[in-house]
């Protein structure tokens, strides 16, 4: 992320999320992510980590700015360990196909519970 303003996109709900302006369950953010909760939780923590600038999916964040992606990760990390015992699935949904439906990068935190394994 640069000094200054976030990239943004027009009209994007997560880049609105980030700044504040569409309410969302926030359970923490740093200089380059926030993390909030799904809306929609598909497990007992369900909660989206998404940079403040836009990026349409991680494949694209990886080749712009592989620290930002870090970031993400790292805060991944964090809410598992705060939230539930430290044990996560990490998804990012790439494109349509794949279940994608917000096209600015997000990782799922998926955890508290034990986990199957059912991809498609
Ligand atoms: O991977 P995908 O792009 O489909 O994930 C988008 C996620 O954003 C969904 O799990 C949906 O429930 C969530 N969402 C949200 N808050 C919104 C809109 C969507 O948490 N206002």
């Amino acid at each position: 992320m640069s000094s200054t303003a976030p990239l943004t996109s027009p009209d994007c709900l997560f880049c609105k999320i980030v700044a504040g302006e569409v309410p969302a369950e926030v359970v923490t953010s740093t200089d380059t992510v926030v993390a909030f909760r799904d809306i929609a939780p598909q497990a007992p923590v369900h909660v989206l980590v998404a940079p403040r600038d836009h990026h349409a999916d991680v494949a694209q964040l990886a080749a712009a700015d592989p620290a930002l992606l870090a970031d993400v990760v790292r805060t991944a990390n964090e809410v598992a360990e705060s939230m539930a015992d430290g044990q996560f699935r990490l998804i990012f949904n790439t494109g349509t196909h794949a279940g994608q439906s917000v096209f600015h990068v997000h990782g799922h935190v998926i955890a508290g519970a034990s986990l199957g394994w059912t991809p498609a």
